[in-house]
């Protein structure tokens, strides 16, 4: 019999650092998954979605992937209580077209809205919100999952409490999630009353954090990683809150502009970067203040461009993403800025946020307590690792943790002393990812 997966090199993910031969199978009906699962021509498999994951975690070059983008079937909505039950490969955009005009939302999203449902359970997704409603798992009630060992499956947090908390920010490691019971969130409208507040240095940045995360379900703050010195962390801080007024705007993914193909790698160096940080904090020092924005200004800008990702060129981008717990936070946030401007390799988005103490359900969940710091950085081979390994040090003195969803390089112990209770992943022993290899076998 013809194997179901077709050979590809142009399966990349969101960084586009690594090009691997991929294994592909696109299923449009779960029906033909159980089949894929049990295909011995590849020695393992891994589901994954939109691919918004930056580096390898989304990629499995040993075995097989299962594109499940195309298992998109909505299955029920309870237009009362905004109980929404999807196939997996639903992305969250499509979920905003169906829910916003009757009222609901997403109890959190990620900066980006193409992302699946199954992707969001796997990386445990956080949003703005984190301090106020805690990562996109805690809001998931049951889960329709295909093992290989075990069959199909509804895992609730009550039926199977260790397969459930597996499965949330369990990397696709788990088994095939083929539908996702999702608690929705109210709103009174489509638009959110946003305050743009241009601040100084760290000081300021943490005071504003303390005093807006009761008032403000929504918090974030751009930082320009090229300011220096009494400067260090100097940003923009948003804060917002959503605006009850009736009008129930959806979006519509049509009006993207496009970067068609990869750019040469002088469009994005250290002066146009330097020049860009120095740009946007001018512009928004003199947009400061209160105004209403659409929740897709608000939420997804990054949205409005489509495919961003090949500004960055042929050599592609890597994220560090990290959290440092709030005991050390004040002084590895800094260090870690630190290193960044002395490098001379100027983060183009340098982000900055506040988790808050709701734990989330997932075993190897990324958000806890403490300050996540994200940095893009245009990969640049070894200076570029040379810098992250710097970065590495900080982050371990701190105790802190880097996300898997950003990671492309991770080491072993990083990996591990990040997420101390890997060893107890309910994982199908069929799975397998490029990332998984790395970090864990
Ligand atoms: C511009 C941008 C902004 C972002 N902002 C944020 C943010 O603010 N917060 C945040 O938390 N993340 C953020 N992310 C990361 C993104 O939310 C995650 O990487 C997310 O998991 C991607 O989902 P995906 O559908 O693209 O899945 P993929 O990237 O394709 O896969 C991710 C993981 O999910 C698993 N998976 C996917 N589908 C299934 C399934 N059906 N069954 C089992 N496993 C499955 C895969 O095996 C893999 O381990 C951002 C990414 C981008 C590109």
């Amino acid at each position: 019999m013809p194997t179901p997966f077709n050979e590809r090199q142009d399966i990349l993910s969101w960084g586009r650092t690594t090009r691997s031969l991929q294994r592909i199978a696109q299923p449009a009906f779960r029906d033909e998954l159980r089949p894929l699962l049990e295909d011995t021509l590849a020695s393992s498999r891994l589901a994954i979605g939109l691919r918004r994951s930056y580096g390898d975690s989304c990629l499995n070059s040993a075995g097989a992937l299962v594109d499940m983008s195309r298992l998109d079937r909505f299955l029920s909505l309870d237009v009362e209580n905004g109980v929404l039950r999807a196939e997996a490969g639903v992305s969250l955009s499509d979920i905003l077209r169906l829910a916003v005009p009757k009222g609901w939302f997403l109890p959190t999203t990620p900066g980006t809205r193409f992302v699946t449902l199954g992707g969001a359970i796997a990386n445990d997704v956080h949003g703005k919100n984190h301090h106020r409603t805690g990562s996109f798992g805690r809001h998931v009630r049951a889960i329709g999952l295909l093992r290989s060992d075990l069959g199909r499956l509804t895992v609730t947090p009550e039926s199977d409490p260790n397969l459930f908390n597996s499965t949330i920010g369990g990397l696709g490691l788990t088994g095939v999630i083929e539908w996702v019971e999702l608690r929705l969130s109210k709103i009174g409208g489509s638009y959110l009353d946003v305050e743009i507040i241009p601040y100084d240095d760290l000081d300021a940045f943490w005071a504003l954090a303390e005093e807006s995360a009761d008032r403000f379900e929504h918090t974030v703050a751009w930082i320009d990683s090229t300011a220096r010195g009494p400067r260090l962390g100097r940003g923009i801080f948003s804060r917002a809150n959503w605006i009850g007024d009736g009008a129930y705007d959806s979006h519509d993914d049509e009006s993207w502009k496009r970067v068609p193909i990869e750019a040469p790698e002088f469009v994005l160096n250290r002066w146009t970067v330097g020049a860009f940080n120095e740009l946007y904090y001018r512009v928004n020092l003199a947009a400061r203040g209160a105004s209403p924005r659409h929740y897709t200004k608000f939420f997804y800008p990054l949205d409005a461009v489509k495919d961003w990702n090949k500004l960055y060129g042929r050599r592609g981008l890597m994220q560090y993403q990290c959290v440092v717990p709030r005991e050390t936070q004040r002084e590895a946030i800094p260090a870690l800025l630190d290193v960044v401007t002395r490098s001379g390799r100027a983060s183009f988005l340098a982000v900055l946020k506040t988790f808050g103490d709701l734990v989330s359900p997932g075993l190897l969940s990324f958000p806890r307590p403490g300050a996540t710091l994200a940095l893009d950085f245009p990969f640049r081979g070894n200076e570029t690792l040379a810098t992250m390994a710097q970065l590495d040090s900080i982050l371990m003195a701190a105790g802190g943790a880097l996300y898997p969803a950003k990671d492309g390089r991770i080491s072993r112990e990083l990996f591990q002393r990040s997420f101390p209770r890997w060893e107890q992943l309910a994982k199908d022993p069929a799975i397998n990812s490029d990332f998984w290899r790395r970090v864990a076998e």
